[in-house]
């Protein structure tokens, strides 16, 4: 797929990342399910659930393979470079671009995007890019980087930055914008990892278990550059570009909703974002005249983040483990999908 195909149409670029197995996992003999290859082949197996170890066995394998596949040895900076890194230069350049982490709860989709102290992940990663590359061309204009984080939580809308009341959307001149969400001005790396983290913390935690994020959580990381300069006949130059970087909720509520429960509101909600989401995506890159971003809040959010001259990331996140076989699948599944449109 080339960039810019048939009249600034969007490219999808869509990676695979398995993560380390478990501590738990270990403690209860999980076996790993999934092998990569040649940074690109994955494989899938599936293993017989007796308990007979002696009869275990193959049961079913299966093969993707994807713009590229990291192995649960993946460096956060190796992912950083391959997912991210040019996206970040089309924003300075006044793009747009978005990368999302897909997969079910524990794969693996908060430590790929915001990481830990010490090893950060694509959010923070980036950012120390993108200041590193202003640095640069520090000499030929201005950079201004404005830094906003929001949740998306049963089609509610948080600014996280600032908790608080839930967010409006609104259509204006320049799109649909969250009314009151804190645009924070940035002015250098060492800031942003605390920043994000709180702002991490301030997600939508679960009733019964108060420390956890709730898996129904979407988080959006927008990141705006905007540059102003005059061009060597003295006109001035302004541009804009924007990084979304998305962790969005556990796919396991797109698939699997309990109708009756209360909880099934917030599932239901889910499924609605996800299913938004895949639909624009499908739109988009099957170039039809209409996407359907009114859908959902997170796709209304996203709008001009996935059309036009936009470049779109999936970072789809898996475990090793044999007891996750199901959602790996699903997630292999969608991912495949996602790269054939
Ligand atoms: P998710 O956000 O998809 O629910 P997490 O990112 O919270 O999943 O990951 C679940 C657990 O696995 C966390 O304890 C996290 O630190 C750990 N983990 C995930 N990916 C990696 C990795 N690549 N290397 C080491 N630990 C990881
Ligand atoms: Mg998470």
């Amino acid at each position: 797929k080339q960039n810019g195909e048939s009249g600034g149409g969007s490219r999808i670029l869509v990676f695979v990342r398995l993560r380390p197995m478990g501590k738990k996992e270990r403690e209860i003999g999980a076996r790993c399910c999934v092998r990569i290859v040649n940074r690109r082949d994955v494989y899938l197996t599936e293993f017989a659930t007796e308990n007979d170890y002696l009869r275990l066995k193959r049961l079913r394998g299966r093969h993707f393979t994807f713009d590229a596949s990291f192995p649960e040895s993946t460096t956060q900076l190796e992912v950083y470079s391959t997912t991210t890194a040019e996206l970040v230069e089309a924003v300075l350049e006044g793009r747009n671009g978005s990368v999302f982490c897909y997969g079910a709860t524990g794969a693996g989709k908060t430590y790929t995007m915001l990481g830990t102290v010490e090893n950060p992940g694509v959010m923070v990663l980036a950012i120390k890019d993108l200041f590193n590359k202003i640095r640069q061309r520090s000499c030929d204009g201005n950079h201004v980087v404005h830094l906003s984080y929001l949740e998306v939580y049963n089609e509610t809308v948080r600014d996280l930055l600032s908790p608080g009341r839930p967010l409006v959307l609104r259509e204006d001149k320049q799109g649909i914008v969250a009314a009151g969400l804190t645009q924070y001005r940035a002015y250098s790396t060492d800031e942003v990892m605390a920043l994000l983290q709180q702002g991490n913390q301030n997600r939508t935690t679960e009733p019964t278990r108060a420390n956890e994020t709730s898996s129904r959580s979407h988080a959006i990381l927008q990141v705006m550059v905007e540059y102003h300069a005059k061009d060597a006949s003295n006109n001035i130059v302004n541009r804009v570009g924007k990084l979304s970087l998305i962790d969005l909720a556990g796919s396991e509520r797109a698939l699997a909703t309990d109708q009756r429960t209360l909880r099934s509101l917030e599932g239901a909600n889910i499924n609605k974002s996800l299913l938004a989401l895949s639909s624009c995506i499908n739109a988009l890159v099957e170039g039809k005249k209409h996407i359907p971003f009114r859908n959902s809040k997170l796709t209304q959010l996203l709008k001009d983040s996935l059309g036009g001259a936009c470049n779109t990331v999936m970072i789809a996140n898996i475990s090793p483990s044999n007891h996750s076989f199901g959602e790996t699948q699903n997630t292999l599944h969608w991912a495949d999908r996602a790269k054939e449109i």
